[in-house]
C-alpha cells in the first residue's frame, strides 16, 4: 500500500500454442530460421486465399480451457481484429471476439502469504503478427513474417492481483501448468509467453477500480513485477497530488526501471471487430471435451497437495518440486528407488538445484541419477558418512556420474562408528590432555568441545558426532 492507495493488476497473457505448424496453414513454426523463410500465401495475407483451422491447436485450447477451470462455449467462433501495422500483413488479425472458446476459469497461486485463488475471465485462440526489425544506425526497418500466423491463446486474468509479488506467482504458476500439459514451452526467450498489465490503484477499502494503464510486451517475470511495482507508485503519487490517470498504454524500461507512455488506449470499437467470414463456427462436442479432460495429465496444484499428503513434504519444498514436471518426476524417481521422502526432498532443494544451477544443468539432465541419490541419503541416515562429507561427494557425483558409494571408498570419507575404534581414539585424547580433562571436572562444560576437536582432528573428521559426545562424556564422567 502506498499512502492509502493499494494496487489491483489484471494480467494478460499471449502464449504460443506447442504446435509444429501455423494456425490457418501448413508454415513451420520453427523459431530462429532465416527471416521470411516460413511463409505462404496465406499467412502472408494474399488476396482470394482460405485459411485452413489447425486442429492440433484447437485440441492444445481446449487442454488449455479445461486445465484452467473454464467452461468451454458451446459454439465458438473467429473474429477479425482490424488494425494497421506493417507487422499485420492482412491488416487484420483473426481473433475471437465476443465467443471466446472459453470464460470463467481460475488458478490458484502459492504467495509467501498462503495460497489465493485468481480468477480467469476468458481463454480465446487466436495468430500472431510478425516481427519488425529496427536497424538504428541505418535508420531502417525490416520485417520478419515467420511468426505471423503462429497459434496463440490469449489468457486474461481478472483484476484480482494486488501485489507484484502476486504476480509473479501467477505467472509462475500459470506457466506451470501450460507446460505440465504440455499445451506451450513457454519459453521466455522465443516469445512463446509474452504479459501485459492492466494496472490501477485505489485508495483502500473502495470497491470501484480505479482508471486503468496497460503495460504491454513484458518478457520476463521479473520485469512484470517491477514494472507494477513502478507503475502503482506513479499512479498513486499522481492521485494523491490532484492528479488524474490518463488512459494509455505504456512500456517497462528495465534498464530505467520506469513506465513511459507508448500510445492512448484504443477501445474495442477502434477495431471494428466482425466474424471471420472464411471460418465456420466451431463446435466442441461433448465426446471431444471429456476425451480432452482425460488426457490431462496431474496438474502442479494436485501434484503439490499429493506431495504433502504422501510424502510428508513442507508446503514449500513441496511447491519448488512441482514447479516444472521433469523436476517432479525425478524426486518421485528418487522416492520409487527408495529413498526417505523427506530427505530426498531436502536434498534436491536444499543441494541439488543449487549444484546443477552453478553447473547451469538441470537435475533431471545431470549425471547425478535418482539411484546415485537414494545411495547417498542412505550413507548419511545409516551413519556412514558425515553430512558434509556428502556434499561433497554430490559435487563429485554431478561432475563425474561415478557411484556415490565408490567415491567414499576411494576416498576413505567413511565415518567412523565402530564404538570400539572411537573408543581408542577417546582414550588416547583423553590422556593426552590432563588439564582439560581437569577442568571438566571443575564444572568447565566447555571442554568437551576441545575434546570433540581433538577427536574429529585424530580421525580427519570422519568420527561420528553423536558418538563421539557420548563417549568422551562417558569416559569423562567415569
Ligand atoms: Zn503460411
Ligand atoms: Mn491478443
Amino acid at each position: 500500500m502506498i499512502g492509502g492507495y493499494e494496487m489491483v493488476a489484471g494480467i494478460e497473457v499471449h502464449v504460443q500454442l506447442a504446435t509444429t505448424t501455423k494456425m490457418f496453414c501448413g508454415c513451420s513454426t520453427a523459431f530462429g530460421r532465416p527471416p521470411n523463410t516460413q511463409v505462404c500465401p496465406v499467412c502472408l495475407g494474399y488476396p482470394g486465399v482460405l485459411p485452413v483451422v489447425n486442429r492440433r491447436a484447437t485440441d492444445l485450447a481446449l487442454r488449455a480451457a479445461l486445465a484452467l477451470e473454464c467452461s468451454v462455449a458451446a459454439t465458438t467462433k473467429f473474429d477479425r481484429k482490424n488494425y494497421f501495422y506493417p507487422d499485420l500483413p492482412k491488416s487484420y488479425q483473426i481473433s475471437q471476439y465476443d465467443l471466446p472458446l472459453a470464460t470463467e476459469g481460475r488458478l490458484a497461486i502459492e504467495t509467501g502469504k498462503g495460497a489465493k485463488t485468481i480468477g480467469i475471465i476468458r481463454v480465446h485462440m487466436e495468430e500472431d503478427a510478425g516481427k519488425l526489425l529496427h536497424h538504428g544506425e541505418r535508420d531502417v526497418s525490416h520485417v520478419d513474417m515467420n511468426r505471423a500466423g503462429v497459434p496463440l491463446i490469449e489468457i486474461v486474468g481478472k483484476p484480482e492481483i494486488a501485489s507484484p509479488e502476486e504476480a509473479h506467482a501467477y505467472l509462475t504458476a500459470l506457466k506451470a501448468v501450460l507446460r505440465y500439459a504440455g499445451i506451450s514451452n513457454c519459453d521466455m526467450e522465443k516469445g512463446e509467453l509474452r504479459c501485459d498489465l492492466n494496472v490501477s490503484v485505489r485508495l483502500a477499502g473502495e470497491s470501484r477500480l480505479g482508471d486503468r494503464v496497460e503495460i504491454k510486451n513484458l518478457n520476463s517475470f521479473r520485469h512484470a513485477a517491477r514494472a507494477l511495482e513502478y507503475e502503482s507508485r506513479r499512479q498513486a503519487d499522481l492521485l494523491a497530488s490532484g492528479g488524474a490517470i490518463r488512459q494509455e498504454t505504456r512500456l517497462f524500461d528495465p534498464e530505467k526501471g520506469t513506465t513511459e507512455i507508448m500510445r492512448v488506449k484504443e477501445d474495442a470499437q477502434d477495431y471494428r471487430y466482425f466474424p471471420e467470414p472464411d471460418i465456420p463456427p466451431l463446435t466442441f462436442g461433448a465426446d471431444r471435451i471429456a476425451e480432452a479432460r482425460r488426457d490431462l495429465p496431474e496438474l502442479p496444484q494436485a501434484r503439490m497437495d499429493r506431495f504433502m499428503g504422501a510424502f510428508g513434504l513442507a508446503r514449500g519444498d513441496a511447491a519448488v518440486l512441482t514447479a516444472d514436471r521433469p523436476l517432479a518426476d525425478y524426486y518421485e524417481s528418487c522416492v520409487k528407488a527408495g529413498g526417505d521422502p523427506r530427505a530426498a526432498g531436502k536434498w534436491i532443494v536444499n543441494d541439488v538445484l543449487r549444484l546443477t544451477n552453478e553447473r547451469g544443468e538441470l537435475p533431471e539432465a545431470s549425471k547425478l541419477t535418482p539411484e546415485h541419490l537414494v545411495e547417498l541419503i542412505s550413507l548419511v541416515g545409516r551413519g556412514e558418512i558425515t553430512n558434509t562429507a556428502a556434499k561433497e561427494i554430490l559435487g563429485e557425483t554431478l561432475a563425474s556420474g561415478r557411484r556415490p558409494s565408490a567415491i567414499v571408498d576411494e576416498r576413505g570419507l567413511r565415518q567412523v562408528s565402530d564404538a570400539g575404534a572411537l573408543e581408542g581414539v577417546v582414550r588416547q585424547v583423553v590422556d593426552a590432555n590432563p588439564r582439560a580433562v581437569a577442568d571438566y571436572r571443575a564444572g568447565k562444560s566447555t571442554a568437551v568441545t576441545f575434546f570433540i576437536g581433538q577427536v574429529m582432528r585424530a580421525t580427519k573428521g570422519k568420527a561420528n558426532p553423536a558418538m563421539t559426545t557420548d563417549l568422551i562424556r562417558k569416559m569423562l564422567d567415569g
